[in-house]
């Protein structure tokens, strides 16, 4: 053994447990004593010991963007400012900034990074190209998996696709997509069928960017498709803000399409509520119907989407605090649908980036974050650091944090 981490509590067990890691990977996990360790074990005094955070939805190619530009005033004038930013992108610049957020990540125990990245006329692929030489730099560190994602659409802009299929190449491993760039349902159609026909080609998963505005209704022909292709709990639908915007039933009824078809939905809550800022009031929340899908079966999970750039004037990467404002959101505050939401950017996010040897069993990778709070609540409460990420087996980092007191 290596490592042992002593009086853990996990999400809805009652403990304390004793984990062991031998050789990267968790040996043994129980309520059980472990004897003879000396200094190479760490004292979870009792608080929660989670897998480490994944980060299933962000755009890296466009973190910190915001320092140049100014704020968009809605997410088609967002669209329209990253566009003519892209132009002037280049590896270097956009290495240099995906290196800044990187470590906040690492930081607040996120350890797997599904990113987005634009591969099209105006960013070409140099932001793909910088993605990787970070992916290189932080091998057994952080894991990432890169979505070639066409923001400026196949059908309005016919070079995109070249670009795609040159990510795909080049080493994205996961088919994006925004069928609402398209300017008619039906060009939104054919976009998805590209899509679908692409991801098929080379045996690869789908994650696309779905009805982010409130008039859109993609989901359904997206959700035949699945069926159609047999691509069923492979797709992922990013946003899917207009389910929120549908009358009651036709709502109840394209959330049971996206349950028989097993499609995964990434909620982003942090960009997304600021996005009803030009409607007259109410003003949406910009998030969608979080709970319902969750009752319903739907494997759902939530992402940071953007980081200081238009869409989104904050973020610092901390899933926790996308939790908090997600449970507000989504009006998740029981004690049930609190641990629903922990789960989000764990356990359901390992299933959306079909990680294989994720989790709290024997055989897993010790990929793990010690808290220092005992009770899934203060988790959202404080949304404070872990006070140990660890990786492989291996220590990343050491917060000295104190163990909060729940009040
Ligand atoms: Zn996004």
């Amino acid at each position: 053994m290596d490592l042992l981490i002593e009086n853990a509590r996990l999400l809805g067990l009652e403990g304390p447990y004793q984990i062991s890691i031998t050789d990267g990977k968790i040996s043994s996990i129980g309520k059980q004593a472990v004897q003879g360790v000396g200094n190479t074990a760490i004292d979870a005094k009792g608080n929660l010991v989670l897998p480490t955070f994944i980060e299933p939805h962000i755009h890296l190619d466009k973190v910190l963007l915001s320092e140049k530009l100014s704020e968009a005033s809605s997410v088609s004038e967002a669209r329209q400012m990253v566009r003519e930013a892209k132009s002037h992108f280049t590896v270097g610049d956009v290495r240099e900034r995906i290196e800044r957020v990187v470590p906040l990540a690492i930081d607040r125990g996120v350890t797997v990074i599904r990113s987005h990245i634009d591969v099209d006329p105006y960013a070409r692929t140099a932001s793909l190209e910088a993605a990787l030489e970070v992916q290189r730099k932080y091998s057994g560190i952080v894991d990432f998996q890169f979505v070639a994602f066409p923001q400026e659409g196949l059908i309005k802009n016919s070079e995109v696709l070249g670009f795609l299929q040159r990510a795909l190449d080049m080493g994205a491993r996961i088919v994006g997509g925004l069928p609402e760039a398209e300017t008619n349902e039906e060009n939104s159609k054919k976009h998805l069928e590209i899509l679908f026909s692409l991801a098929k080609e080379r045996d690869l998963d789908l994650d696309v960017h779905c009805d982010v505005l409130p008039n859109l209704k993609n989901i359904e022909y997206l959700a035949t498709l699945v069926l159609k292709n047999h691509y069923e709990a492979r797709t992922t639908v990013d946003h899917l803000i207009a389910l929120s915007y549908y009358e009651e039933e036709f709502a109840k009824i394209v959330i049971e399409m996206i349950r028989s078809a097993s499609i995964n939905v990434i909620s982003n809550p942090c960009t997304m509520m600021s996005s009803g800022k030009t409607e007259r009031p109410p003003n949406g929340r910009g998030i969608t119907r979080v709970k319902e899908l969750v009752n319903a079966g739907v494997n759902v999970a939530f992402g940071s989407d953007n980081i200081v750039d238009p869409y989104n004037p904050f973020g610092d990467f901390n899933p926790l605090s996308n939790a908090f404002l997600l449970a507000y959101g989504a009006q998740m505050s029981s004690l049930s649908d609190i641990e629903r939401v922990i789960r989000m950017p764990t356990f359901s996010s390992a299933k959306i980036l079909g990680l294989r040897n994720y989790g709290l069993d024997v055989g897993c990778d010790a990929d793990l974050n010690v808290f220092n709070v005992s009770k899934p609540r203060d988790l959202l409460r404080f949304h404070s650091k872990p006070r140990y990420v660890i990786k492989r087996g291996g220590v990343l980092v050491q917060n000295e944090t104190r163990t909060t007191r729940s009040y």
